[in-house]
């Protein structure tokens, strides 16, 4: 087995920021997420032993705001001079299977079912995907009753801490092309890998797309619904929410549009032109959410938009738990 010493990763990081834009997990002060290799102090923030780090690295593929497109007007129309196409390349080193899984779900959306969003493919094109084994499951983690494979994130190489060393193992054709850059930081050894601890939460997500099928009128909505204040906070840190807005910044004759993460927890995220909103009511939009996560995404891409990564538990100001609401739709009888 291939393996790389644990004081070989910060040369190798060193060395792939030459040539990319390198994200690692890192602590930072009171907050931990992936940041850029460049703009760190460091080995001492590096935090690749951190399970999921408070914040995702969604950003890196799915920016929180990034220009699309310039725009000038003219006497008579408007013209587009410039799009902006991020071509950078990147590598996410480190990711966890609940996030990795996430960047599965944004190619699903992104790339398939005849349309690709141009922006996001070429981001993703250019970026090589490190995935880091979890053994060690935390107390809010349930990515197991999610249907991932918690130590064989969605990667191109996936890295197993084996106590000094990280075995390194090659999935993807990309990763055996990655892996032959780095060779001369690898070296064979024989070890066995660590086992798998209990999840603290572990439950049968079997029959629930089939049991919220005949759920959208339930009454239990307006309970499960009532603590939710519908800040947005769970949508903001989830790793696979994707709900973004397109606006325009103009000055004069010249100006951009972007787009920027939005939130369904919104009124105006449904609000129309005509003065009609299908969501008017907090109710409705908390509904929309474990809809869309746990029944229409699967009816559409054959599994979940959630990861399992427990970050809306961690967050709720309310303690609203993703867990307890998949337990209570298990328990309810269908519709009326
Ligand atoms: S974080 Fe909690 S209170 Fe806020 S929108 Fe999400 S479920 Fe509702
Ligand atoms: S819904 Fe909650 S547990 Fe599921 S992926 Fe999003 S933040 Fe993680």
């Amino acid at each position: 087995m291939q393996v790389i010493d644990k004081n070989k990763i910060v040369p190798l990081l060193d060395r792939l920021s030459k040539q990319s834009e390198v994200f690692v997990p890192t602590v930072k002060g009171s907050e931990s997420g992936f940041y850029s290799w460049n703009s760190l102090n460091g080995a001492k923030e590096i935090a690749l032993e951190a399970l999921n780090v408070y914040h995702s690295p969604k950003n890196v593929l799915f920016p929180q705001t990034e220009r699309m497109y310039s725009i000038e007007q003219g006497k008579q129309v408007f013209s587009i001079p410039d799009t902006f196409q991020d071509e950078k390349s990147r590598i996410i080193f480190g990711i966890r299977a609940c996030d990795a899984k996430a960047i599965t779900c944004f190619d699903d959306v992104f790339l398939t079912h005849g349309y690709e969003d141009s922006f996001y493919a070429t981001r993703r094109k250019n970026t090589i995907i490190i995935g880091n084994a979890c053994y060690q499951p935390g107390a809010n983690c349930f990515c197991s009753s999610m249907g991932i494979n918690p130590v064989q994130p969605d990667a191109d190489v996936v890295i197993h801490d084996a106590g000094t060393v990280y075995a390194w193992e090659a999935i993807t054709v990309t990763g055996q092309q990655f892996t032959e850059q780095v060779q001369d930081l690898l070296e064979e050894k024989d070890l066995g890998l660590p086992q798998l601890k209990p999840f603290s939460t572990e439950f049968d997500y079997d029959g629930v797309v089939e049991k919220l099928q005949g759920m959208f009128d339930h009454e239990i909505w307006h309970e499960l619904a009532e603590p939710c204040m519908n800040c947005g906070t769970c949508t903001y840190m989830c790793p696979s929410c994707h709900c973004f807005d397109i606006q325009v910044k103009i000055w004069g004759d010249k100006g951009y549009r972007f787009r920027c993460w939005d939130s369904c927890m919104y009124t105006e995220y449904t609000a129309e032109a005509g003065g009609g909103n299908p969501r008017p009511d907090s109710q409705d939009r908390f509904r929309n959410r474990f809809l869309h996560k746990l029944e229409f995404f699967t009816e559409r891409y054959d599994y979940p938009l959630c990861t399992g990564c427990g970050r809306c538990i961690s967050v709720c100001p309310n303690g609203i738990n993703i867990i307890d609401i998949i337990k209570r739709i298990k328990e309810v009888d269908k519709i009326v």
